[in-house]
């Protein structure tokens, strides 16, 4: 046996429970992994109209991120074009927000991707279940999450 560290938080995440839950919003990834604790629900947050990623304004907001910071992007937008350092779920890579950079940008923000994360594990999001409904049957079992007990 060569394991340096046992990892049992991949086999079963469980953070912070159950006392935290009263306090705050926790959001998992797809995958069962949790990427974001909150202070508010994700939904009170605004939306940007470029790609409804929701808005959180780092200096009167307290959260806290479990992700890793993965590539730097260029995107287009019609103000110009804006510099993102995207940030990905720790198990399974999924983009799931960013912070962004260029001349429409005057403060510090992070975003979050509409529809990458849900407040409750195992769930997919409305908006995913339907592009997920539309591929073969194949690919549809090999993706599904498995449900909690
Ligand atoms: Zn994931």
């Amino acid at each position: 046996m060569s394991y340096s560290r046992h990892r049992a938080r991949h086999h079963r995440p469980r953070p912070y429970r159950p006392d935290q839950r009263k306090n705050f919003n926790v959001y998992y990834c797809l995958c069962g992994e949790y990427n974001l604790i909150l202070e508010r629900p994700l939904a009170e947050f605004p939306q940007r109209a470029t790609d409804q990623a929701y808005i959180i304004n780092n200096a009167t907001n307290m959260y806290k991120w479990n992700v890793k910071k993965g590539t730097e992007a260029i995107v287009k937008r019609e103000s110009g074009y804006e510099k993102q350092l995207r940030f990905g779920c720790p198990r399974c890579e999924l983009t799931v927000g960013y912070n962004a950079s260029g001349d429409s940008f005057a403060g510090d923000y992070t975003y979050i991707i509409a529809d990458a994360l849900t407040a409750e594990q195992g769930v997919i999001p409305e908006a995913l279940q339907a592009e997920l409904n539309a591929t073969p049957v194949e690919e549809q079992a090999e993706n599904q999450p498995i449900p909690s007990p």
